[in-house]
């Protein structure tokens, strides 16, 4: 079996224990002589699945009784619009920060439903940032205060959460459980499964339960935060595949220890921004403050040796260092799953690439 290193930014690389255990179970999941994904959603097998995902996420979040556990279809897109349908009332108004591709795209969904005040925008920022805390220019009485805590395509990360005292909402996509942070901060957060939980087909959303009664009433039941709360995202066929995985993820990531797992993530984004820092070849495109553990974005002396550098690295099964298609230059993804020894060959090709092309 030949893995290759996956710095793919979503879908992104998974445990490979995870993969093993699913393959195991995949045509007999414990002795039901059916797979997981065969299994009606109401029976006792899945019951115990969905039941483990919500208790991982709980454990790992040390979550109070305030907040609840939600899974719901539509990617983290979806809660773009879900976020103001449920929360930001008539004559109401929404904060948000934009800070970059994503929360241009939460910002334009909000707009569709209310009103909307951008209180920070470093969203064009060369290179790439987030705002000071104290910058930020809220609203008094804002229905929610909305950031993005890790801009996937820009490469930077927020690092100390803003403390607001309208109820703080994040898109945390792409660095969902990769640090410890206090939930209690926040009303809701939401994240797309497919970098650090799972794989695509399944949102995570945690929301704290009050919040949820604000939804206007004529608000879709499929779109109503409540109606998940009350069904326990029951309330109709749940993505149960992508829960399973989810579920193994989690208790993955409990084995390892949250703690263990943080620091990894330093410890392998260190690797990289050091080898980027000790070099006049490579350039990172995030402001040092803010630059993320979890998509590392640089660029070359030239596209065309960007190019040769993808296809040099492909070849030695280093995948998806592609930059998004709308900026360019190379991002490596190293969500939690993503091998130490990945990112040690990564720095020891980028070295040898140096030598060979300044
Ligand atoms: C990937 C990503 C999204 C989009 O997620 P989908 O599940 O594809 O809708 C949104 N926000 C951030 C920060 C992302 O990284």
């Amino acid at each position: 079996m030949a893995r290759v290193f996956n710095f793919g930014a979503g879908p992104a690389v998974l445990p490979v224990e995870v993969l093993e255990e699913a393959q195991k179970e995949l045509l007999d999941y414990k002795g039901s002589g059916m797979s997981i994904m065969e299994h009606s959603h109401r029976g006792k097998e899945y019951d115990a699945v969905h039941a483990e995902a919500i208790d991982n996420v709980r454990k790992l979040l040390k979550l109070s009784d305030d907040y609840t556990v939600l899974f719901i279809q539509g990617g983290a897109s979806m809660q773009f619009a879900m976020v103001p349908l449920n929360l930001l009332g008539a004559g109401q108004t929404a904060d948000y920060v934009d800070s970059g591709a994503w929360a241009g795209k939460a910002i334009k969904e909000a707009k569709l439903v209310g009103n909307v005040a951008v209180i920070a925008n470093t969203g064009k920022d060369i290179p790439t940032r987030m705002p000071k805390n104290e910058d930020l220019k809220v609203t008094p009485g804002a229905a929610y205060v909305h950031i993005t805590s890790n801009e996937t395509i820009g490469g930077s990360q927020w690092k100390v959460f803003p403390k607001t005292e309208s109820p703080l909402v994040a898109d945390m996509s792409s660095d969902i459980l990769s640090r410890p942070f206090d939930i209690n901060q926040f009303g809701l957060i939401y994240a797309g499964a497919q970098k650090n939980l799972g794989p695509s087909g399944v949102a995570l959303v945690v929301i704290r339960k009050d919040l949820a009664d604000r939804v206007p009433a004529k608000v879709p039941t499929m779109l109503k935060y409540q109606t998940y709360i009350k069904e326990n995202s029951l309330y109709n066929t749940p993505p149960t595949f992508g829960i399973y995985i989810l579920s193994l993820v989690t208790r993955w990531m409990l084995k390892l220890g949250p703690e263990a797992l943080y620091k990894q993530n330093v410890d392998k984004a260190a690797r990289i921004y050091t080898a980027l820092d000790s070099s006049a070849f490579y350039k990172g495109t995030a402001v040092k403050e803010f630059r993320s553990d979890m998509n590392i974005t640089f660029r070359l002396p030239t596209e065309a040796l960007e190019e040769t550098f993808i296809k040099e690295a492909s070849k030695l099964g280093m995948k998806g260092l592609k930059g998004h298609r709308d900026v360019g230059g190379i991002r490596a993804s190293i969500y939690n799953a993503f091998p130490v020894a990945g990112v040690d060959a990564l720095v020891t090709f980028m070295k040898e690439f140096e030598a060979k092309n300044s």
